[in-house]
């Protein structure tokens, strides 16, 4: 299994670090947490067939984590992706995807499915909208969901909030266990993702206090303690010991292999 940052900079544009994608590789299978700028270009130089992503998980709705998107739903098809590409994400999810499907690249869709026919045919699109929670178990993996905090202090209305949900994953496969969240501090959702995973593997990287960015934890799962996370919605007086939590400073260049477990 194996972990590779396609992208870790932020909204504005960074060369250097493209916008926040993370790869997670296991086997033949690809699975993308957000679809950041730059995302299939930097799959592209790590190697990874184009056609093989049938698999994204959005945490949240900024943009520099689902602006390249559409990228991947239609590179993913024209580079010969057999099944439907699923996509889940925090709830509107579905209808952001759908609106790229069904008004801003239908004709585009419309005129490879139609016009060139090579391609084979449209293969779909599914999104669904997820909570916190189990989200997936394909008997090789799993993963589920937790509510985590957006970083920079946001201070929006109750209206926009009722709207928004930012989310972290936690990824399990052959008995390790891999914690990912985008933009987010340092909260119980975190921590819960975390639970039994020991041996965090990505070293604290020194400097002034981060912006929120990116955070991957890795580890191997204690086997007395794999277990389902509690999924519950943050709140203050979580119990339990503090986690080993390593947040990243100053994120790993993009392209970097952070560890393989
Ligand atoms: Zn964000």
């Amino acid at each position: 299994m194996e972990v590779i940052l396609l992208g870790t900079g932020g909204p504005r544009p960074d060369p250097r670090r493209m916008a926040t994608t993370t790869l997670i590789r296991l086997g033949e299978e690809n699975i993308l947490i957000d679809a950041g700028r730059g995302v299939m270009v930097q799959l592209s130089k790590a190697g990874v067939p184009l056609g093989s992503i049938n698999t994204v998980f959005l945490t949240h709705h900024h943009f520099d984590h689902i602006g390249d998107l559409y990228d991947v739903m239609l590179n993913s098809w024209l580079h010969g992706r057999e099944d439907d590409l699923r996509i889940y994400g925090p709830p509107d999810t579905e209808r952001l995807v759908n609106t790229l499907i069904t008004q801003v690249y239908d004709k585009d869709i419309a005129w490879r499915d139609q016009g060139e026919p090579t391609f084979g045919g449209w293969k779909p699109v599914v999104a669904t909208d997820i909570i916190p929670g189990p989200v997936l178990d394909t008997g090789r993996w799993k993963i589920s969901a937790e509510l985590v905090s957006h970083g920079d202090g946001l201070d929006m209305s109750p209206a926009f909030l009722a709207r928004w949900m930012c989310l972290g994953f936690r990824f399990e496969a052959e008995g390790k266990v891999i914690a990912i969240s985008g933009d987010t501090v340092p909260c119980p959702g975190l921590e819960r993702l975390a639970e039994g995973a020991v041996e965090a593997r990505l070293p604290r990287l020194r400097g002034p206090r981060p912006r929120a960015r990116p955070v991957v934890l890795l580890g191997a799962l204690r086997a007395s303690r794999r277990r389902q996370p509690a999924h519950r919605r943050d709140g203050p007086g979580r119990g339990g010991g503090r986690l080993p939590l390593e947040r990243a400073a100053s994120p790993p260049p993009i392209g970097q292999v952070v560890a393989w477990l």
